[in-house]
């Protein structure tokens, strides 16, 4: 029987107390044990300071099995996380040759002096399990102490701490984990958290495993389906009966699994289907295109993307009547239509999309508010204009106008 562990992460580094650096290795490494189905109950920073790191040690210790620590290996005086290590539980450090000749070939190899600070990386807590380090100077070490206590030291710099965990912390922890946890991500775009909560609402409060856990993101909303099983295969025999249930529910409203992006959503179907597209931008300036050109092979059905921001660009490049500008306005249903046709004929592509709209901070009236956006979608000739009245700041503004253009050809093209 497995025993069940907690754990918790300490940061030593004055330099996340000031503000510095942003700690990312506790994020990195709350992730990883989340993965491994350990439990953190907590994490800390504290300052390279002798007596607070061990203040942190004892502390932690009262309500943990394991910690682990960032920072604090280096060859500088007040790099002490692994001596106060080896002070919390009694154990002298004794000299690990096979690192100090790992660090004194180091030195040969870039024709450095080796420094007394060089040499104290190479001592450890007598009985501790070295961890190799093959992107810098400072080991890493597992250190076991009394009463089933375990003190994990690892380097700061996460180019470092990264991989050591990997090769040397993971496969020490899996003893201590029961099982796996696997998710798998939902992304979902087009309704807000709230209206995805009640369409789910009873898949949500019935929840035991897989849990379901609803995360709004800045431009999308994710849903995250979690199961705690023996192995990979069985999580994903528990995850997949919840799964088809909320796509039931939520349809198409449902974009992608995973890391997936709009873009690469609506390029991979665009290539699919051998549909062909332009786009002409005005307030959102060629990030409509840019987006789609992230999908690597778009150029098979991306034939051209106009920024016409000018009215007389509009009026030159994509055919837009004078009269309808002088009559409508540049921000208006009339010039968005005749934007994504005009684009659509002269491109020669099935698909012709349009954005005009006051992106702000000026610019704005009561009758055409920043944040006014009209899109055009011409799609084989048929053409559909949408207002949207969008919240936020110049840049927030422009990205969400690109993310609905962008779900709005997905839905359209799926129907083609
Ligand atoms: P070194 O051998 O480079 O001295 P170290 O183990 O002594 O490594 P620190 O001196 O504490 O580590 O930090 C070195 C660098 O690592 C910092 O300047 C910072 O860039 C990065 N770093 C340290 N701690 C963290 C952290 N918690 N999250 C992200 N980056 C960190």
């Amino acid at each position: 029987m497995k025993r069940e562990i907690k754990i918790e992460i300490i940061a030593v580094g004055t330099e996340i107390l000031l503000g510095d650096i942003v700690n990312t290795n506790a994020q990195f490494l709350s992730r990883e044990l989340a993965n491994l189905g350990i439990s953190v109950y907590r994490q800390t920073v504290v300052g390279d300071n002798a007596q607070r790191i061990l203040e942190s040690f004892h502390e932690a210790f009262k309500r943990c099995d394991i910690i682990i620590t960032s920072g604090g290996l280096g060859p500088t005086q007040d790099d002490i996380t692994k001596e106060m290590a080896a002070k919390y539980f009694n154990k002298e450090l004794v000299l690990h040759q096979e690192s100090l000749n790992k660090i004194e070939d180091y030195f040969k190899a870039k024709g450095g002096e080796l420094t007394k600070g060089n040499r104290k990386q190479a001592y450890f807590p007598k009985d501790a399990i070295v961890l190799d380090n093959h992107n810098g100077t400072a080991p890493g070490a597992i250190i076991e102490g009394e009463n089933n206590k375990v003190i994990i030291v690892l380097p700061g710099p996460p180019r470092e701490l990264v991989p050591m965990f990997k090769e040397g912390v993971l496969p020490y922890l899996k003893q201590f984990s029961e099982g796996v946890l696997y998710s798998k991500v939902l992304r979902i775009f087009g309704i807000g958290e709230g209206n995805m909560a009640d369409k789910i609402k009873d898949i949500l409060e019935n929840q035991s495993n897989p849990t379901i856990a609803p995360y709004a993101k800045e431009m999308d909303v994710t849903l995250r389906i979690t199961a705690r099983a023996k192995d990979e295969e069985e999580a994903k025999l528990l995850i997949a009966p919840v799964e088809k249930k909320i796509r039931q529910r939520l349809g198409e409203d449902i974009y992608g699994e995973g890391d997936t992006t709009l873009e690469n959503v609506v390029g991979e179907m665009l290539l699919n289907k051998k549909v062909t597209i332009a786009t002409a931008e005005s307030c959102t300036g060629g990030m409509l295109a840019a987006r789609l050109i992230n999908y690597p092979g778009i150029s098979e059905v991306l034939m051209e993307g106009a920024v016409t921001y000018s009215n007389e660009a509009k009026v030159k490049r994509l055919g837009v009547k004078k009269e309808t500008l002088d009559r409508f306005g540049a921000v208006s249903k009339e010039t968005a239509k005749e934007m994504a046709e005009g684009i659509a004929r002269t491109a020669g592509t099935d698909i012709g999309i349009s954005v005009t709209g006051i992106a702000g901070p000026g610019g704005g009236t009561e009758e055409k508010p920043v944040g006014l956006v009209y899109v055009g979608l011409c799609i084989k000739g048929k053409t559909t204009v949408r207002k949207y009245n969008f919240q936020g700041n110049r840049e927030k503004i422009r990205t969400r106008t690109v993310m609905n253009c962008l779900d709005w050809i997905r839905r359209e093209v799926n129907k083609l």
